[in-house]
């Protein structure tokens, strides 16, 4: 399963509630995606919710894709977020707080470890076979990259 499965919304029950409708807890299933974006919809949240949605929308969601939100960019753009944060230094406890606080999702951080770890790990691969190739910056920028996910 990709991180992204594993991205629920932190106010799950009350925005069920308030949508008077059963949502899947998953921020990334279709039917959240579904229920969230249609305006309608929206204006039914209190100002706090629609807010994190909106800016969970922009930051993610802003794709031109006719296939959005089922493009794949909203959750590319989500991974990048998470390997942003642990690039400047965040742990994964205080990377779940900030998309906590950000977009009011959140994750286990037994997850957060394990995609940072994965993420390391493909990065190693991605610099070993450049290396054999003989593909000298494309193996420096996941050398790069992956000195910073190190911390
Ligand atoms: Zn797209």
């Amino acid at each position: 399963m990709a991180i992204t499965d594993k991205i629920y919304l932190k106010n799950h029950r009350q925005i069920a509630s308030q949508l008077e409708t059963s949502i899947p807890k998953s921020a990334f299933s279709g039917a959240t995606l579904d229920l969230l974006f249609q305006g309608e919809q929206l204006s039914k949240l209190d100002e706090a919710t629609q807010e994190r949605v909106l800016d969970f929308a922009t930051d993610f969601l802003d794709c031109d894709c006719e296939s959005n939100p089922y493009c794949g960019h909203p959750e590319r753009k989500f991974v990048s977020y998470l390997l942003d944060l642990r690039a400047q230094g965040l742990g994964p406890d205080a990377i779940v707080d900030v998309m906590g606080d950000d977009y009011m999702l959140y994750a286990y951080s037994g997850d957060v470890l394990s995609f940072l770890d994965d993420s390391v790990r493909s990065l190693e691969a991605i610099e070993e076979l450049a290396d054999v190739d003989g593909r000298k910056e494309a193996a420096e920028a996941a050398r790069e990259r992956r000195r910073d996910l190190s911390g």
